[in-house]
């Protein structure tokens, strides 16, 4: 059995929406856009390569090394809108290389549904952070009908259609209807995170509107459990994260990019991290 090491890759900061809860864009809306070179893109590939053949860390791969193949979450941004980015799944699968897209739905049509299938596409992320007014607030207008016009032609395409929410305290109550609409929209997989603050002043407002009480969150997985009973044969998969039999749950997230500064890490507080040795 193949083992997979799934890698997040943020290939451009490109992208048509400036949610209020992004990471890129929480410090500055306008900042200028970073994205990698086609000789960066290659290098990671290649490294990725590299580094899965010789995975050995014990806490990751066993006390023996073991020979891993990865597996690319591209995302951004929106990846769509690289220079590169069919340049780059033309790379993938002249290696063989798995990979699923974590993207917008504003440049998918019926033949770059096709496209992206062709070029080894296995499936493509979406978010949808709440109901048409919430999400829309927190996206842009129009994004949540965008979004579920566009589930069909991923479907037919022969792609997963994955939605991704992020729970925090503006949506938590919306959920389980935004489950109702999922299934009904007949989406493969359903996933949901905690929204975790970002860093800038501009977001002090939306953040303060995000905190959830931990009964609350107990209260919110009850509900989502009992959905997911009920619609445990209804197409919609809830697993966790959605990793299908065979794949090995392991992940490292790229959020940089190899040139430039890299930003000074802040001092944990004590307490905080637990390390389970
Ligand atoms: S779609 Fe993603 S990358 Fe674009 S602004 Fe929203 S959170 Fe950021």
């Amino acid at each position: 059995m193949e083992q997979y090491f799934s890698i997040q890759w943020h290939i451009t900061d490109t992208c048509g929406q400036r949610c209020k809860h992004c990471y890129i864009f929480s410090e500055d809306n306008s900042k200028p856009i970073v994205e990698m070179t086609w000789e960066q893109l290659q290098a990671v590939v290649e490294t990725s390569e590299a580094m899965c053949k010789n995975l050995s860390h014990p806490h990751i791969a066993g006390e023996r090394q073991s020979n891993h193949i990865p597996f690319f979450y591209i995302t951004g941004g929106d990846p769509i809108l690289h220079k590169d980015f069919w340049r780059l799944l033309e790379l993938l699968k002249s290696k063989n290389i798995a990979f699923s897209l974590m993207g917008n739905p504003f440049y998918l049509r019926g033949e770059v549904c096709e496209k992206l299938y062709t070029a080894g596409c296995e499936r493509y992320q979406m978010s949808l952070d709440g109901l048409t007014e919430t999400h829309d607030t927190i996206h842009k207008n129009g994004s949540f009908a965008e979004t579920l016009e566009k589930i069909p032609l991923i479907n037919n395409a022969g792609i997963k259609s994955v939605i991704m929410t992020t729970v925090s305290g503006t949506n938590i109550h919306e959920i389980p209807a935004l489950i109702d609409t999922v299934v009904k929209n007949h989406v493969d997989i359903f996933a949901f995170a905690r929204y975790c603050p970002t860093s800038g002043l501009a977001n002090q407002a939306f953040d303060k509107s995000t905190h959830i009480m931990p009964d609350e969150y107990q209260a919110f997985l009850d509900i989502c459990w009992r959905k997911f009973e009920t619609y445990k044969d209804s197409g919609t998969t809830f697993k966790e994260w959605a990793i299908p039999e065979g794949y090995e749950a392991k992940a490292i997230v790229l959020l940089g990019y190899p040139d430039g500064t890299a930003p000074t890490v802040k001092p944990r507080k004590e307490g905080r991290i637990i390390r389970i040795a």
